[in-house]
């Protein structure tokens, strides 16, 4: 992947994981430039297929498309940030968030959303006003 290609993916982004919403600008470890379809699933390194990523969510997602949506137990696809929207799929509710959807819950479980340091670190940025609502 050409350097153009991640710069353009990290703008595109506006500083936010497009998983979790983490504002990059707040976390001390940088993000990364995350394939949604995995190279190991011939995924590309064209934009359309790349997404910025918090590196807890990169480690999590892996090379994962699907998993188990918690309510029903079904195999359902995980959130993509180029054909999802992420007000359709997830919301807050205070610290903790919350999938509305099937793909939504599906994510939240598989990229492990809501693990205790995640939650305490949304907490605070929450209280200083530096989470997007
Ligand atoms: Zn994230």
């Amino acid at each position: 992947m050409d350097e153009a290609t991640k710069e353009a993916v990290e703008q595109r982004a506006a500083g936010l994981c497009e998983y979790c919403h983490l504002p990059e600008a707040h976390v001390a470890i940088p993000f990364h430039v995350e394939h949604i379809i995995a190279k190991q699933h011939r995924g590309k390194d064209s934009a359309g297929n790349l997404a910025w990523a918090c590196l807890r969510c990169n480690l999590q997602k892996g090379p994962n498309l699907v998993g188990i949506d918690p309510k029903t137990k079904k195999i359902t696809r995980l959130f993509n940030p180029r054909r999802h929207v992420w007000a359709r799929h997830f919301r807050l509710e205070g610290a903790i968030l919350i999938g509305k959807t099937a793909v939504g819950r599906t994510t939240v479980e598989v990229l492990d959303m809501n693990d205790l340091l995640r939650v305490r670190l949304r907490q605070e940025l929450i209280q200083q006003g530096l989470f997007p609502s």
